[in-house]
Order: structure tokens, then C-alpha cells, then sequence
């Protein structure tokens, strides 16, 4: 069945998000149909809306959705209707990371997850005669529906608050999984996270449960560095007052074990070396426009330090975000306390609140 629903597409970098009522295509054989509660809005978004992450517009964008299941293709085992799912990317299901359950490393991730269609260039969204990219990362959950990959679907019980669970698909999982998955890092290890947003905060409450005795945290926003305290960081440095490096290695007597880089920011990629031990590993998640190169002093990698990216915490995500899920319901991961929730019609507000200002970490939009 074909249906109407309300859409906020991404059109241009200058202009508001515009609000169109859409069909709403009957899913297919491998896909679902979720009436979304609620959905996180992602750096990521942000940062393709503004053409900084350059994907084609205009684009129903979104990837933090969280809903309800109302329809299930005959394809689909793992998902009911009236299931409650968080929805998380699209994967081909039989390549080698796929295999692996990486869905993030899949050898199909930018087609199935970046072009807004799917692989066949197909979408699920239709504007009178336009064809209206509606698929970005499985989803496009700036809507109040979406046919979503039924592979990127993650059941999660239906006694936790469905509103606060988007997150969980993107944001906590890179954060808390970049630590956990990627970087391992041994109970008494050091830690430097640059960058105090989701990912930044989720990282410190991913290290405090690996057991990292001493956590610091970088940004230039007072009130972030507080919630990173609260959170669990032992150390808080605002990089526009501290030589970043200089304090880092004061306070670990010679460098972090590890670093986690969240801000793509050239300067802050070479910092996040820098700052490390001999050896000492950087995980790279920030993302950087295409074509960006940064110079890093090799007499400061040839002593054991390394850098790599990490996309999406190498979660199997099929199980950690249950897991994630699990830890918010015991009380350690109480990412609550840095989420606002907005009305749909408000997302250019909440964009604004949280990408210019600065003001607010995580927001939510409700689609009620
Ligand atoms: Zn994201
Ligand atoms: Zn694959």
C-alpha cells in the first residue's frame, strides 16, 4: 500500500530543511516499513546537508531512527510487527565483513548507505514524478515513516523509552565501540578523546567501563568539558586556553596509551598522534572532507605510534546495540543527560543548537 507522509528534505547548504508530504512506497521483499518515534540528528547529517560531507541533493537524510515495525517483507525473519527496532544501515549480508558481521565495512557501504537509493537506484520515497532519495544509511529517518533494509533492523525490548533509543544506532555505538572494539584498552591504560560531542562522550563511557584510570578530554566548550566530567573523565583540557599536547603528556608522564580523534580537524588528527605513549594507538573517527591530507611528523610514528580509522565503533551491531541498550537500562551509559528532545517542525532549530551554537549535544526530533 502507498501512503503519504511527511518528509524534511535536505535541499541546500543555505536554505532550511523543506518539509514535503511524500509517497511512501510498500516495502520490498527484503525491507520493513517503521513508523518512526523519534530520530537523533548525527554530525553526519549536519555535515551533508551543509555539502561539507559532499553527497548528491536534495536528500531525505536522518540515521538515527527509532520506531515501530508495521510491515515486514517476506524476506525478513528476524523482525514482527509492533516490533520496536532502532534502525541502523543497509549491508549486502554476504560479503567478507558482512560475513564478520561488520556491516560498516561492508564492500557495498557507500552505494547502500551513501547514494540515498537503493543498489538497483531505486527509492522508496516518490515526489509526484520525482524520484526522492529516501534510503540514507537504510533509512532516511527524517520522516515519519520510512521503508528501511530489514537488515539494518535491531529488535530492542519494548519496556525501554523507544524516544531515547535512535542514538544508539550511530552515535553511542561509534563511540563506546571505538573504544571497546577497536582500540581494547587494558584496565590502568590512558585515553585522550579530542572532541566532547556524542561520539567524544559515548568514548569516555565506553573507557570508564573498560577500566581506563585516566580519561582526558579535549574541546573549546566549557559546558561540554563539564558533562565530560560528569560522565567519568578524570581530566579536562580546553584546547583554546592548553597546549593540547604539552598537557597531555604532563598528565600521563609521557603520553596516552590511546587517543580517539572525533573532529576530522586536520591539526587535531596530528595532536591526537602526538600526544600518544611509545607505542600508542589513534582511532581516527572524525570525518574529514574528501581529499584532505594530513602531515603527520614521522619521527613521531616511528616509535610505535599509529593511527587508523574506525567507522561505526567495528560493532557488530546486531548485537552491541542490544547491548548498548542494556547497559543504558543498568544505569552506565546515562546518555540521557546529554540529549534534548525538538518537535519535527523544530529540526532547523535543533540543527542550529547543535552544530552552530553548540549549545546542545544530542538532539532528538519527535515525530508525534
Ligand atoms: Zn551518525
Ligand atoms: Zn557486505
Amino acid at each position: 500500500m502507498t501512503e503519504m507522509i511527511d518528509v524534511a528534505v535536505a535541499v541546500a547548504p543555505d536554505k532550511p530543511f523543506e518539509f514535503r508530504k511524500v509517497e511512501l512506497l510498500p516495502p520490498r521483499a527484503d525491507e520493513i516499513r517503521v513508523r518512526i518515534k523519534a530520530t537523533g540528528i548525527c554530525h553526519t547529517d549536519v555535515a551533508v546537508k551543509d555539502q561539507y560531507f559532499a553527497l548528491p541533493l536534495p536528500m531525505v537524510l536522518g540515521h538515527e531512527g527509532a520506531g515501530v515495525v508495521e510491515e515486514v517483507g517476506a524476506a525478513v525473519n528476524h523482525i514482527a510487527v509492533g516490533d520496536h527496532v532502532v534502525l541502523c544501515g543497509d549491508s549486502c549480508g554476504h560479503c567478507r565483513s558482512c560475513n564478520q558481521g561488520l556491516n560498516f565495512y561492508c564492500d557495498q557501504f557507500v552505494e547502500r548507505n551513501l547514494s540515498g537509493l537503493r543498489p538497483d537506484g531505486s527509492s522508496s520515497l516518490a515526489d509526484g514524478d520525482e524520484v526522492l532519495p529516501g534510503r540514507f544509511v537504510g533509512q532516511s529517518s527524517f520522516a515519519t515513516k520510512v521503508v528501511a533494509s530489514g537488515r539494518g533492523a535491531i529488535k530492542i525490548p519494548k519496556d525501554l523509552p523507544l524516544e531515547l533509543m535512535g542514538p544508539l544506532g550511530c552515535g553511542l555505538t561509534t563511540g563506546v565501540g571505538t573504544v571497546q572494539n577497536a582500540l581494547k584498552p587494558s584496565p590502568g591504560s590512558s585515553i585522550a578523546i579530542f572532541g566532547a560531542g556524542t561520539v567524544g562522550l559515548a568514548a569516555v563511557m565506553g573507557a570508564r567501563l573498560a577500566g581506563c584510570e585516566k580519561i582526558i578530554v579535549v574541546d573549546v566548550l566549557a559546558p561540554r568539558l563539564e558533562v565530560a566530567t560528569e560522565l567519568g573523565a578524570s581530566h579536562v583540557i580546553d584546547a583554546g586556553k592548553e597546549d593540547v599536547v604539552d598537557a597531555i603528556l604532563s598528565i600521563t608522564k609521557g603520553g596516552a596509551n590511546y587517543s580517539v580523534e572525533c573532529t576530522g580537524v586536520p591539526e587535531v588528527v596530528i595532536q591526537a598522534v602526538n600526544c600518544l605513549t611509545r607505542p600508542g594507538w589513534c582511532a581516527q573517527v572524525g570525518v574529514t572532507p574528501s581529499g584532505v591530507t594530513v602531515p603527520l611528523e614521522m619521527d613521531q610514528v616511528l616509535y610505535g605510534r599509529g593511527i587508523r580509522g574506525v567507522v561505526m565503533g567495528e560493532a557488530q551491531v546486531a548485537n552491541f546495540v542490544p547491548y548498548l541498550a542494556e547497559l543504558y537500562r543498568d544505569g552506565r551509559l546515562p546518555y540521557d543527560r546529554f540529549v534534548q528532545f525538538y518537535d519535527f517542525a523544530d529540526i532547523d532549530q535543533a540543527v542550529h543548537d547543535s552544530a552552530v551554537t553548540g549549545e546542545v549535544i544530542k538532539p532528538i526530533l519527535r515525530m508525534n
